[in-house]
């Protein structure tokens, strides 16, 4: 539950071992204000149970795969703890249950503020141009595709095109998976006799940690749960 002023936030992380979560643990390391209380990884022979029960989070944060991080969700807001999650790849009304639960769920298919100004500038050129794809490019072995963020860029681009009453026909997306990437991705608009590319790089897992830490300071009073997109944080 939300922990009084001047308390450390008492943080889990679930998905500890993983590319992402030994970021997070660090980040979490690192800020003044949190506390790391307990990791769960099944790699770590840690069950999120245990996790729980022994570490008594104030939240839970989620980087694990898609197919388990809606029954974490459940399981951390069963016991009462506020859940972040930086998951991808599950279906976003896999959470609606949770609406009114006692804790709250965040959700962001991307924590950098880079790719969350690339998906509002690409909906705002999309309400201009007129035709528009997207390449998203991610290390190979991220299990997913398309990326939640091209999935997300998609929809508010598709959103943007509706306000000014064009069409909406799928944008489509095409995605590159390689060694040697971590996440990139690239809106291309074309409209007659020009082009317009907005790309973004994440070239580092720690340019998603500022928004982690923002939602995970956030997260306990958020004004409705659950909560998608760090837009709205910012
Ligand atoms: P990864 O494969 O390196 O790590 C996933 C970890 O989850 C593994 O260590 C695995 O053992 C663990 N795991 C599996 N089941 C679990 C369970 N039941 N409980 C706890 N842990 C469990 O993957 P990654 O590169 O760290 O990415 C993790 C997720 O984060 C992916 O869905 C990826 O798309 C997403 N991601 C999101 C952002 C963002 O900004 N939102 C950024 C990068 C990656």
């Amino acid at each position: 539950m939300a922990p009084q002023t001047g308390t450390p936030i008492r943080v889990a992380v679930a998905g500890a071992a993983g590319r992402m979560g030994e970021t997070v643990c660090r980040a979490i390391d690192g800020a003044a204000d949190m506390e790391l209380v307990a990791r769960a990884d099944p790699a770590l022979g840690l069950s999120l149970r245990q996790a729980l029960a022994d570490g008594r989070p104030d939240v839970l944060v989620d980087f694990t795969i898609p197919s388990t991080a809606v029954a974490n969700a459940h399981e951390a807001v069963a016991a009462g703890v506020h859940v972040v999650i930086g998951t991808t790849g599950f279906a976003p009304d896999a959470l609606d249950d949770l609406r009114g639960a006692g804790a709250n769920v965040f959700v962001a298919p991307n924590f950098a503020i880079g790719a969350v100004l690339m998906m509002q500038f690409a909906a705002t050129a999309a309400k201009h141009m007129h035709s528009a794809e997207i390449i998203e490019l991610h290390h190979d072995e991220k299990l997913d595709r398309p990326s939640g963020t091209a999935a997300r860029t998609a929809a508010l681009m598709r959103a943007a095109t509706s306000e000014r009453g064009g069409d909406d026909a799928e944008i489509p997306i095409h995605s590159v998976r390689l060694p040697g990437l971590v996440a990139h991705q690239e809106v291309i608009l074309g409209d007659l006799g020009q082009t317009l590319t907005i790309r973004h790089d994440s070239i580092d897992r720690v340019s998603f940690m500022p928004g982690v830490l923002l939602a995970v300071r956030r997260v306990g009073s958020l004004s409705r749960s659950p909560m998608f997109g760090l837009e709205q944080l910012l």
